[in-house]
């Protein structure tokens, strides 16, 4: 974590609306029996200028949705379609979420604020529209822990538990119920694209792909890439980047998602919809995070292969605006860039200098063998060997000339490091749910915040801006 994001005035600026005609359907949020807040993201509050709201206010805005000043006048209900375990599904779309705002940060990126469990919308199905406060005090941990380790995600901006009493067949029922805002740039998946090759809808294709050009950049294609001025084909390069990143960042996390479908998939390459997730309790590639993922597809060591597919899935829709050869040369570089990303964060983790994909490469073989092996925690490894220290003779050769990073912080003279497994997030929930002793969460957001303090940001590609 990256140090604390600079604060910004709040900044409201809704471009979306150009694209909200066929991009979305306005919808109404739900009328809660009650409004109790119980977790506001101050530190990121703080970069969107919505700090200084009193509690009164901020219940309006993130219990009953009054439209923040200047904003959109109705929140929007996004329509999207996607691939769920790969079956492609058209009946989807934002089924208890919706688009209520949209914001600029002080170095004038787009950021969105989106919700879950606010309603039904027109893509409810038989679904009640609500989430359950597990399930938003789960998001929360998931994604304090994640942005401490350096990964893009996005971020739990506000709970507040609503009062009704949910049936769900995958935790004891009844069961409380929450509302979630989280803040990430933007909410243009993956399944967004699929649906208007479904419709075939071109126009509105080319709308999204200058959209996404517009609001979220990133350098351009290799010099040497086909068709690099292509708008879709540009976009492509840049999701294969950023999802290759993305993939790389929950390994090195020991991190599985649960549901790599091509509706969870962000444009923008933020991890993002924290349901079944894991941490790794042992380097286990084939360690399962989600009950009903019976065949193992999401499994740890496959989510690289889950995203390459997904942005197989990307090219597939842009080919309603562009020819294959370039969007084929585009996918084709995901495996080099994984791989050029699992060895920079590897060493970021560690706390040693990179010494480029071939080096790091043979590093993180070794300690994945080691590793698995072994049978060490992952965060104990990372720990125990922060800038090369006290290393089993197995990975000493390996680690030599290269440079500590700084490991001045301490966190690192902790005797056990951080960490986010289920026992321990089952005792966070136990305390609310029995005892409604929100403490426990309350003081793990806060160690979570000072290791990512220790860690500070993680390295970007080359070519890249710094990320929020
Ligand atoms: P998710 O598993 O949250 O990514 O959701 C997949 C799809 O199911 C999306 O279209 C959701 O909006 C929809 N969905 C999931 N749970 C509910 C619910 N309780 N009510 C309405 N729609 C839901
Ligand atoms: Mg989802």
């Amino acid at each position: 974590m990256p140090d604390a994001p600079p604060p910004s005035p709040y900044r409201p600026d809704t471009p979306i609306a150009e694209l909200a005609g066929w991009l979305g359907d306005p919808v109404e949020p739900a009328d809660f029996p009650r409004t109790t807040l119980r977790f506001r993201n101050d530190r990121w509050a703080t970069a969107v200028g919505v700090d200084d709201l009193s509690e009164g206010d901020w219940l309006k805005h993130f219990g009953r949705f009054d439209p923040l000043p200047d904003n959109l006048p109705k929140p929007l209900a996004l329509r999207y379609h996607g691939h769920q375990f790969r079956v492609y599904n058209p009946e989807i779309g934002d089924g208890r979420g919706f688009l209520f705002a949209q914001l600029r940060d002080g170095g004038n990126r787009l950021l969105d604020l989106g919700t879950k469990g606010s309603g039904q919308t027109p893509w409810s199905r038989q679904g009640d529209g609500r989430l359950t406060l597990k399930g938003g005090v789960r998001e929360i941990l998931a994604t304090e822990m994640l942005e401490a380790l350096g990964v893009n995600t996005s971020k739990t901006f506000s709970i507040i538990e609503t009062g009704e009493q949910l049936q769900r067949g995958d935790e004891p029922s009844p069961t409380r119920s929450a509302v979630m805002t989280r803040l990430s740039h933007g909410h243009i998946r993956i399944g967004s694209f699929q649906r208007l090759l479904a419709l075939e809808e071109a126009d509105h294709m080319r709308s999204l792909v200058d959209y996404c050009l517009a609001q979220f950049p990133g350098p351009p294609p290799p010099e040497d890439a086909p068709g690099r001025d292509e708008p879709a084909v540009r976009l492509l390069h840049l999701v294969v980047e950023r999802l290759a990143d993305l993939a790389a960042s929950w390994m090195v996390a020991g991190f599985v998602h649960g549901v790599l479908n091509t509706d969870n998939m962000n444009i923008t390459g933020e991890s993002f919809d924290y349901g079944p997730w894991r941490f790794l309790p042992r380097w286990q590639p084939g360690f399962t995070a989600a009950y009903f993922d019976h065949s193992g597809l999401y499994a740890f060591g496959r989510q690289p292969e889950a995203l390459h597919w997904n942005c197989g899935q990307l090219a597939v829709a842009l080919r309603l605006i562009a020819d294959a050869p370039p969007l084929i040369a585009a996918l084709e570089r995901f495996g080099p860039l994984y791989s050029a990303a699992i060895g920079r964060r590897w060493c970021w983790r560690v706390g040693i200098e990179s010494l480029g994909p071939e080096k790091d490469a043979e590093l993180v073989g070794q300690c994945e063998a080691y590793l698995a092996e072994s049978d060490a925690p992952p965060d104990a490894f990372f720990h125990a060997h922060r800038g090369g220290r006290d290393l089993p003779d197995a990975l000493r050769t390996l680690f030599e000339g290269r440079s500590a990073l700084d490991s001045s912080h301490p966190y690192w003279d902790d005797a056990e490091p951080q960490t986010m497994l289920i026992e321990e997030v089952e005792a966070i929930w136990r305390s609310i749910d029995e005892a409604d002793d929100w403490s426990p969460l309350h003081r793990k957001v806060a160690a979570i915040r000072r290791m990512g303090e220790a860690h500070g940001a993680a390295p970007e590609p080359a070519g890249h801006s710094a990320s929020g």
